[in-house]
């Protein structure tokens, strides 16, 4: 049994603000961020394999996706760095895989109570109308290649979004979001326990999961933060301007949305 686990940081307890210098190489608390998101996604390895995985696969999902650190990973687990990568945050998932856990995950911008709310470069992203974040982004290619997400960890209002937009699956909170910059963390040591029980439960009740199918073709709509965003993302093909800062694209499945989002994501980047 392939568990795929792609692991962000926003949501791990103990992680509220970016000004704790936590989230980035060179920040003052970084070293601890990186020891907080290793243990949790350890904690979610090792669930999965009292359960009865045999093989996972980590994808370092946040950043410069090269946080977690090796040598303190589970030796059962294989991990995925790097920072230009074809799937981003699912880079490395396919068909191959029975189940997808999201490690750490948070909510999209402009959630009140979610802590460090975004989703990539827009101020809101749509998928067919709904707003859309990097859950159902990771959640939606993993549903291109039938594999079901069946653990989601991160902040209380991530875990209200899974409710939402996700099939049936399990989700466990290790933080109440306050603001966007505070939060009221579990300790490290029962966010983890957590999150262990969690991932067991989760491949115990994998039949149960179904993987997220959703209606093509995929109208994707993004609402950036800036209008010259929108002037450089309009200029892609098949891209279209449809208000100031707001640009709007057709994909024929959820691999190719993602993708096409990406190179939005990576143009903004590059030019910003
Ligand atoms: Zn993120």
């Amino acid at each position: 049994m392939r568990i795929y686990i792609s692991v962000d940081i926003e949501g791990v307890a103990g992680i509220v603000d970016g000004m704790q210098g936590n989230l980035r190489e060179g920040g003052r608390e970084y070293e601890a961020g990186r020891r907080l998101m290793t243990a949790e996604t350890n904690a979610a390895i090792e669930g999965a394999l009292e359960a009865g995985a045999t093989e996972i696969v980590v994808n370092d999902s946040h950043g410069a996706m090269h946080n977690l650190l090796p040598d303190m990973l589970n030796p059962k687990a294989s991990l995925i760095q790097g920072r230009i990568k074809h799937l981003f945050m699912v880079e490395g998932l396919d068909a191959s895989f029975d189940a997808v856990f999201l490690v750490g995950y948070h909510a999209s911008a402009g959630i009140r109570d979610g802590v460090l709310n975004h989703a990539f470069h827009p101020y809101e992203l749509r998928y067919n109308g709904t707003v859309w974040s990097e859950t159902g982004l990771a959640a939606s290619v993993a549903g291109h290649y039938n594999v079901p997400v069946a653990l989601l960890t991160g902040d209380d209002a991530a875990v209200r979004d899974g409710e939402t937009i996700l099939p049936p699956h399990v989700g466990v909170s290790v933080k109440r979001g306050i603001t966007r910059f505070a939060g009221e963390s579990l300790h490290p040591d029962e966010a983890c326990a957590r999150i262990h029980d969690a991932a067991k439960r989760a491949i115990e009740g994998l039949s149960g999961f179904s993987p997220m199918k959703l209606p093509t073709p995929i109208t994707v709509e993004e609402d950036l933060y800036y209008s010259y965003q929108a002037d450089l993302v309009a200029m892609m093909p098949g891209v279209e301007r449809i208000g100031d800062r707001t640009i709007r694209f057709q994909a024929n499945d959820a691999v190719e949305a993602y993708r096409t989002f990406l190179a939005s994501y990576y143009l903004n980047r590059a030019a910003s």
